[in-house]
């Protein structure tokens, strides 16, 4: 009530006569947030359609402005992404002239709300493409809106400018401040951009505001200016700077700021004032009430000091310019997020300009071939593209003769290596992380085409495998500089040091063929210990690759081996091999017993045997989560890298009763979803590995259907190795007892029952990788999270895309020993402990204490 005029527009009608009474009109918005499915933008675009004629018929008094219609561009599309530009001129833009002719007819304006920095040029795309498809009349009566928080306001102003002249046509301006700002600092951060796309002070905000206020101001042939705010500082300051009030519209917010724009109408008449008004049903409102409350909350908002008894009105009331530098703590880069490590860097693909260098670099390793002059010797592998067979190139396995030269390298090797300074081994890896950054074009278009991983997999890829390399650097650092004293008697010096194994076989799965294969490798090389890494043969060309950049970035060649091959034929041999002195090992289940049993019938020192294996991971909703909220990161959960991670999510349970609502929005949703090539920037989901898991997952679908348990599937493209995104219905939780890799969703539905006993089924199937809990009570999901007998737990978000040293990842029981990659216990499995006690006092008496006394 305090927010929302009306749950529809006859019930806002209501309220309207007492505004305009007071002076004030309106423009109303349907609280459409973002579609998720077609049927939610078709919704979004009547509603937008009736509000129009609702509104053109609405009659204030003569002296009051017609009312006005706000819409958000995200309600008309459930993909309104960059990524999706192409679909958007097709089936956006078409829409949006629509309601701008319709408006235009109806006698109402229309205004295009600003939303995240994700969709600023968008947004300015289609508002071009707009204005210049309508006739000037149309165009005479469509705005936006600019936030002034945002780093690219003031350009934004000068486009705008130069677009008005260029169609004779006078643009109606909101400049507001800006609602999203906590979400572009945390996005920011989570991309490792190399600036925040928003000012981080306060009161650059507001000079950005004052700033941009001029400029409108002073082009009032291009701009008619709405200046919305509650700030009686920003108003008071564009009041000064044009006392002519005829000039512009002051706006403010349904439920806030009235008493002010009370007091400011009645010193200035002439002004014209606007309330944004929301309109909707109560399931609508909940983000837009969450933004208000946020807005209201923080202790940099205006109205929040304004009823600080705390806070002197003289330092509200001062001009941004005059202020001391601000006394909080400035908020660091999302470089420098980590205290400790550069993060990792990623590219603001939303960006045109840094998305057009990178995407140009990419092109040129779209057919470059690999190992080439291989292709003619026998004994080689070619690698086909899981997309379209291409060759992408070949490689050669190692036979056993070369697994025994390999293996002497490296134990020959090992002690130099181990007495190279921590400091050297810490400036070759960083060296190997920073190339890995500067490669990251050829890696990128290496990996979609040897493993089918899409763009952004592919960067999020590399961004972790060099986090992993930052991270145990500095903890290798912490571990091993110097021996760490003990506590004793006098006359002892106790020291304990740790120092490595000896020789490490790194065994990698291909649905990482970057990041494990790098986490495993550099853990081991940096405590000390030489490595023969095996990686998968779906991602030899891969490893490969990265080998190639650790050896030009300083570590030997006979200290890092690769041994290339077949788990069953090198593999085996390899973890059979008298050299080795520890197995770290990622992949499935079967192939971690298998390596079980082998190191049970090796002779000589037990080694250790860390592995890290499968998952059938769970996501409870209960019936408080946010069903928009839930769908996307079921989608992102289930669907992302075509379900071939092991966090994926595998069964989702739904509450009875709102089950139906959710699988139709899930439903809707996922075909939304673009299956393609992975080199292609719109492709959310790519082929599955290689023809064995793509005949797997196919059989596995086919019998579903027979038992009539497939909830929805999509269509896939005719070629390439595509496995249809399906859902399937399960009765009970131990119905599956074996990871299905790939992207298959179980959903079971659960009534009356404990929440409890689902964790309890969980736990009882053994495995223990990733859970999601989505909750609206907090308390709940907590209890749930501590009974669950599971690695990694994620509330109300998705539950892969684990960030190194943040959320260190790892299973328990089926899924894994332990320690967790990219946590801080991992590199203690790969030293052993030595204690040296020396006897101070042996040569004659205890000086120490002697000179103490
Ligand atoms: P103030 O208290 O002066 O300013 C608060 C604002 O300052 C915050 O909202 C934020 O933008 C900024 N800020 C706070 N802390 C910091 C910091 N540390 N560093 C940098 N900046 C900071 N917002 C949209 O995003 N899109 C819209 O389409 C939109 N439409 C609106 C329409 C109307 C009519 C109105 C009145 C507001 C609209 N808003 C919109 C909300 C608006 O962006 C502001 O959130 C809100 O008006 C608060 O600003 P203020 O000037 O009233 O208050
Ligand atoms: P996989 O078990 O088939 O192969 C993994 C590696 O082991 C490959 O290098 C393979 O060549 C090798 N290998 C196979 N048999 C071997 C043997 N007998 N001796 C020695 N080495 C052998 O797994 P995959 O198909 O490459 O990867 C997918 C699996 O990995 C899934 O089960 C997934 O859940 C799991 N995975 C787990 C994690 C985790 O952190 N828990 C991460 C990624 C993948």
């Amino acid at each position: 009530r305090q927010f929302v005029i009306g749950e529809d527009l006859s019930a806002a009608a209501r309220h309207l006569t007492s505004d305009w009474t007071c002076g004030e009109t309106h423009s109303f918005d349907m609280l459409g947030e973002a579609a998720l499915t077609a049927a939610d933008s078709a919704r979004y675009l009547q509603a937008y359609d009736t509000a129009i004629r609702q509104v053109g018929s609405l009659r204030p008094p003569p002296d009051i402005e017609q009312p006005s219609v706000s819409i958000k561009l995200s309600a008309l599309h459930p993909r309104y992404e960059a990524q999706q530009w192409p679909r958007l001129q097709q089936e956006l833009l078409p829409s949006l002239i629509a309601l701008a002719e319709q408006a235009s007819a109806a006698g109402v304006d229309l205004t295009i709300d600003a939303e995240e920095a994700d969709r600023l040029e968008l947004s300015l795309q289609l508002f071009a493409q707009l204005i210049a498809a309508v006739a000037p009349p149309v165009r005479a009566r469509i705005g936006l809106v600019v936030q002034a928080y945002s780093k690219r306001a003031w350009p934004i102003l000068h486009w705008l400018c130069e677009l008005a002249m260029r169609h004779d046509t006078q643009i109606k301006v909101r400049l507001v401040k800006g609602a999203y700002w906590d979400t572009e600092i945390k996005r920011a951060q989570q991309r490792g951009l190399s600036s925040y796309p928003v000012f981080t002070s306060k009161a650059a905000t507001d000079i950005c505001y004052l700033a941009c206020a001029h400029w409108l101001l002073d082009h009032p042939q291009q701009f008619f200016p709405q200046f919305a705010t509650h700030n009686a500082t920003t108003i008071a300051a564009i009041l000064h700077r044009q006392p002519d009030a005829t000039r512009y519209e002051l706006q403010r917010l349904q439920g806030m700021g009235a008493d002010l724009y009370h007091i400011v109408r009645a010193q200035h008449p002439n002004l014209r004032c606007r309330i944004y008004a929301p309109v909707g049903e109560h399931r609508e409102l909940l983000p837009y009430l969450v933004r208000r409350l946020l807005e209201n909350g923080a202790n940099t908002s205006f109205m929040h000091n304004l009823h600080d008894p705390a806070i002197a009105i003289d330092s509200l009331a001062s001009h941004p310019l005059q202020l001391e530098p601000p006394t909080f703590t400035a908020l660091r880069n999302p470089a420098e997020l980590w205290p400790q490590r550069i993060n990792s860097r990623g590219i603001y693909l939303q960006s045109e300009i840094q998305r057009q260098s990178f995407f140009s670099e990419l092109d040129n390793y779209r057919d470059r071939l690999y190992g080439g002059s291989l292709s003619a010797t026998t004994n080689t592998v070619a690698v086909h593209n899981p997309y379209n067979d291409g060759l992408v190139g070949h490689w050669r396995s190692t036979d056993l003769a070369q697994l025994n030269i390999l293996a002497a390298n490296a134990r020959e090797q090992q002690t130099s290596w181990q007495l190279t300074p921590i400091d050297e081994r810490v400036a070759a890896i960083e060296k190997y992380a920073d190339s890995l950054q500067t490669q990251r074009a050829e890696l990128v278009a290496l990996m979609a085409r040897e493993t089918g991983k899409t763009i952004e997999n592919g960067l999020d890829e590399i961004r972790e495998a060099v986090d992993l390399c930052r991270y145990y650097s500095q903890q290798a650092r912490d571990l091993l500089t110097a021996p760490r004293h003990l506590p004793g008697t006098t006359g002892e010096d106790n020291q304990l040091s740790f120092m490595a194994r000896g020789t490490i076989a790194c065994i990698s799965p291909w649905n990482f063929p970057l990041a494990i294969f790098t986490g495993q490798i550099v853990a081991a090389l940096l405590t000390g210990n030489t490595v023969l890494a095996k990686p998968a043969e779906q991602a030899t060309l891969t490893a490969q690759f990265a080998t190639q950049l650790l050896h030009s970035a300083g570590v030997p060649t006979t200290v890092v081996q690769l041994v290339l091959g077949t788990g069953e034929t090198v593999g085996q041999a390899l973890c059979a091999h008298p050299a080795i002195d520890g197995i770290v090992f990622t992949g499935s289940l079967t192939t971690a017993r298998a390596i079980q049993i082998q190191i049970a019938h090796r002779n000589g020192a037990t080694i250790p045997f860390i592995a890290e294996t499968a998952g059938i991971n769970a996501m409870i909703a209960d019936s408080s989560a946010q069903p928009e909220q839930l769908v996307k990161d079921i989608i992102r959960s289930a669907f992302d890298s075509a379900g071939q991670r092991c966090s994926a999510l595998r069964v989702l349970y739904l509450p009875e009763n709102t089950a139906a609502t959710i699988e139709q929005l899930l439903n809707g949703a996922l075909t939304q979803l673009t299956l393609g090539d992975p080199l292609h920037w719109s492709t959310d989901i790519g082929p599955v590995i290689d023809r064995d898991a793509h005949a797997q997952l196919l059989d596995y679908l086919a019998e579903q259907k027979t038992r009539k348990r497939i909830v929805c599937s999509l269509e896939v493209p005719a070629e390439g190795l595509f496995v249809p995104p399906t859902v399937v219905r399960l009765q009970r939780i131990d119905e599956l007892q074996h990871e299905t890799f790939g992207p298959i969703l179980h959903i079971l539905r659960y009534s009356n029952q404990k929440l409890e006993t689902l964790v309890d089924d969980i736990n009882a199937l053994g495995y223990g990788l990733t859970c999601g809990i989505h909750s609206r009570n907090e308390q709940q999901a907590l209890r749930l999270a501590k009974r669950l007998r599971v690695g990694n737990i994620y509330i109300n978000r998705d539950i892969i895309g684990a960030v190194v040293e943040s959320q260190p990842f790892g299973g328990m029981g089926k899924s894994g020993t332990g320690p967790k990659a990219g946590g801080q216990n991992y590199l203690h499995r790969f030293i052993v402990e030595k204690t040296i006690t020396l006897n101070t006092s042996a040569l004659g008496g205890d000086y120490r204490l002697l000179a103490r006394q």
